[in-house]
């Protein structure tokens, strides 16, 4: 299927989502995650009448969200052409993810497919060149035929990468600066913490039937965290939750910058870890090294067993049904997955949740930013 070419707006404008109904939202957001439902399967799972129903599957229709498919094209049981499937190129989304200079911009389709991206670097860090680059980009892909619903711009809320200490991404776009170019963009732009974006983007696909908490932990430069309960992203009452990476794990760690010994940045971040190693310039020297250098290979021992010990902590709190390790997390634990449960087993006091890694890059951050403006637009988010 083709995108609607959107002939109201102006080329660097947002083509903002319908306003449905909340019962039409829902109903969608079954039909999207589903992969296609029957108009009976969405009335008995929302609890509405099936003449409701009809007329919700009527309003989406018109919309333009779904389309009426026969039995062949879904699982799901219903006579032929009562069964609704999501349009999944009706509308796009734009994440960008900040980090430093450096920007990356992914657009993707209702099922979170990356349909196209982009990067640039900038000369210098402000709200004013990133709306410039947004602004150019969102034209651009709309003239490739993607009608972007929201936009959503991510990156550290603790301390932007490749940035003096305390530049985090609201210090760059304020609340002001982000109210007005949603209002010059006609549609929403959000600015939010990597790591809920992150924990957005892996929350749908890897919370299986009867699943409905994880945490995730990204491991880089910084440890950033993010919690997910009964199937919503705990951000906290300040924006502010998740900030465990300074939990001591080890009594015997080396110090870090805040002053703490031990804690779970001085052991197991990446930046740490290069200091500790002479200052490495990557994390694959020092795994190189390693293999030949039994000091070396104790500092990743420990970085291993500091993971395992926070997944402990995390287990404690809030026992989790999974636990996904995602950036450089996956490098680091190769081969140590004993020091790592070693870890876990010390702290761990119940329950030991699924752990999980995952390989993560550059576009899928930015992916990340652009499932964080999907998920709260099926929310219902229009801010
Ligand atoms: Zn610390």
């Amino acid at each position: 299927m083709t995108s609607t070419p959107d002939t109201h707006a102006a080329p660097s404008s947002i083509s903002p989502w319908p306003a449905l109904h909340p019962t039409a939202q829902a109903a969608y957001n079954q039909i999207l995650w589903n992969r296609g439902l029957a108009k009976a399967d969405i009335a008995r799972r929302l609890g509405v009448s099936r003449t409701r129903m009809t007329a919700v599957g009527r309003e989406l229709e018109v919309a333009g969200l779904v389309v009426t498919a026969g039995r062949e094209t879904s699982s799901t049981r219903g006579r032929p052409g009562d069964t609704l499937v999501a349009a999944p190129n009706s509308y796009h989304f734009l994440g960008i993810h900040v980090r430093g200079r450096q920007l990356v911009a992914a657009v993707i389709d209702l099922e979170n497919r990356v349909v196209w991206e982009a990067e640039a670097t900038v000369p210098e860090l402000g709200a004013k060149v990133l709306f410039e680059h947004c602004s150019r980009w969102l034209s651009d892909a709309r003239s490739a035929g993607f009608r972007v619903a929201a936009i959503a711009f991510c990156g550290s809320f603790q301390q932007l990468d490749d940035t003096p200490l305390g530049v985090d991404l609201r210090k760059v776009i304020g609340e002001d600066d982000r109210a007005r170019f949603s209002k010059q963009m006609g549609g929403p732009v959000w600015v939010e913490d990597e790591m809920v974006a992150l924990t957005a983007f892996e929350q749908w696909p890897r919370l299986g039937e009867g699943q409905d908490s994880m945490a995730l932990i990204a491991v880089g430069p910084q440890i950033g965290f993010g919690i997910v309960t009964d199937r919503r992203i705990v951000v906290g009452a300040h924006r502010m939750a998740g900030r465990f990476a300074h939990v001591p794990v080890a009594p015997d760690g080396p110090p870090c910058p805040l002053g703490h010994r031990g804690c779970l940045w001085s052991v197991s971040s990446v930046s740490s870890i290069l200091a500790q190693a002479s200052d490495a310039a990557t994390l694959a020297e020092v795994v190189e090294r390693a293999e030949s250098e039994p000091s070396i290979g104790l500092i990743l021992a420990a970085a291993a067993r500091g993971l395992g010990a926070v997944v402990g902590h995390i287990a404690n709190l809030i026992d989790p049904d999974k636990v996904v390790l995602a950036g450089e997390a996956r490098y680091l634990l190769q081969g140590r997955d004993e020091d790592f449960r070693a870890g876990l087993s010390a702290v761990s006091l119940g329950a030991e949740p699924l752990v999980e890694t995952t390989d993560f890059g550059f576009v899928e951050w930015a992916n990340a930013a652009a499932a964080l403006a999907l998920y709260r637009t099926l929310g219902g988010d229009r801010t």
